[in-house]
């Protein structure tokens, strides 16, 4: 993804993580806030759920995500090899990806389309993976996270490895790995007349610092729309990224806020009914972890067509666009706490028409 205020460069980043925290907080002083105040006096207070390693609560049992299965998952992904564009697992990742999503019951599409690299002036084809669950329902809801990862490293701190692609475990895996376990679950949400695609995007990784190439198969997707929606816009678009860090924190993002309050206010509503210690971390005022910025992902292209359209995710994440984003980093219990807040999002979603 990429900041709007230009965060590769580092000062400016942490110049504008201090503004956008001012803003979040004022913004934040709204009305629904005072509803997720009113949650969250039911809640034990925020500064004992501040370790990661305690296991979810598991407080609505018809909710159910298997952390350790989306743990393996990522695991087989990222042993798969690196996934930059042109690299050259990519065909058997796609196949392998899709395969896993129809054995789960999902009609499968592949939209690739070709893009040339702006510098190199090379043409490569990149490809999203739609799965369709339920695909004759109207009203539908996305569920996107990216699949490829990063051809450079340009955040490490070794300039040596800066043009070496990384291994992306928390960016461009886990949010992938979240949406394939949640996919096994979702028969147990009765859905009925609301349809679920879980769209799986290439190349959000394709911009270099401070360029506009970001979020190539988002953008793709958006702006061919109607290929998948006829006649019928999404009711709701939630992209996650990110979502695997040990130390997990989810501040409502600027653009979710501003663009898709409603659908924000939704998620972290859902995530604190059931004690979800990433999403209340999120909201601790004054908290580092509660710092929120402005960013643009595959959320954003969905915004511009007007269509709400929120992202998850936890950029306060040192190993961010480094060899460091590694296995090691990640926690299964990450991954069911998101996993665990897209499932409640989706049967609130569900009831409303
Ligand atoms: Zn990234």
């Amino acid at each position: 993804m990429n900041i709007t205020s230009k965060a590769h460069n580092k000062s400016r980043f942490l110049l504008g993580m201090f503004l956008l925290s001012l803003y979040i907080s004022a913004e934040l002083s709204l009305a629904e806030l005072s509803v997720w105040s009113a949650v969250w006096a039911q809640q034990p207070s925020p500064s004992s759920l501040s370790s990661q390693s305690a296991a979810v609560p598991n407080s609505n049992l018809s909710l159910s995500f298997d952390e350790k299965r989306a743990f393996k998952i990522l695991s087989e992904l990222v042993q798969r090899g690196q996934r930059y564009y042109g690299a050259p697992m990519r065909n058997e990742v796609i196949q392998g990806l899709a395969k896993q999503l129809q054995d789960l019951g999902a009609e499968i599409s592949l939209q690739a389309f070709e893009k040339v690299e702006p510098k190199s002036q090379l043409k490569y084809t990149l490809t999203n993976i739609v799965a369709r669950f339920n695909p004759q329902a109207k009203q539908r809801v996305i569920l996107g996270s990216h699949w490829d990862t990063r051809l450079w490293a340009e955040e490490d701190h070794n300039p040596n490895l800066k043009s070496k692609p990384i291994t992306g475990a928390n960016d461009g895996s886990s949010g992938v790995a979240v949406l394939l376990e949640l996919a096994r679950q979702l028969d147990k949400l009765k859905l009925k007349d609301l349809g679920v695609d879980i769209v799986l995007f290439d190349g959000e990784e394709f911009g270099r610092p401070g360029s506009d190439d970001y979020c190539a198969g988002s953008r793709y997707f958006a702006q061919n729309l109607s290929t998948y929606y006829p006649s019928v816009k999404p009711k709701a678009v939630i992209v996650i990224d990110m979502v695997g860090d040990k130390d997990l924190a989810f501040p409502p993002e600027q653009s979710s806020v501003k663009f898709a309050r409603p659908l924000t206010t939704l998620i972290w509503r859902e995530a604190i009914k059931l004690k979800l210690p990433a999403f209340q971390r999120g909201l601790e005022r004054g908290s580092p972890h509660a710092k929120s910025l402005w960013i643009v992902d595959d959320h954003s292209p969905f915004q511009k067509l007007g269509i709400p359209a929120v992202l998850v995710i936890d950029l306060n994440y040192p190993h961010w666009h480094t060899h460091q984003d590694t296995m090691d980093k990640i926690s299964p219990q990450s991954l069911k706490q998101t996993g665990l807040a897209l499932l409640a999002s989706l049967k609130t979603l569900n009831t409303i028409p």
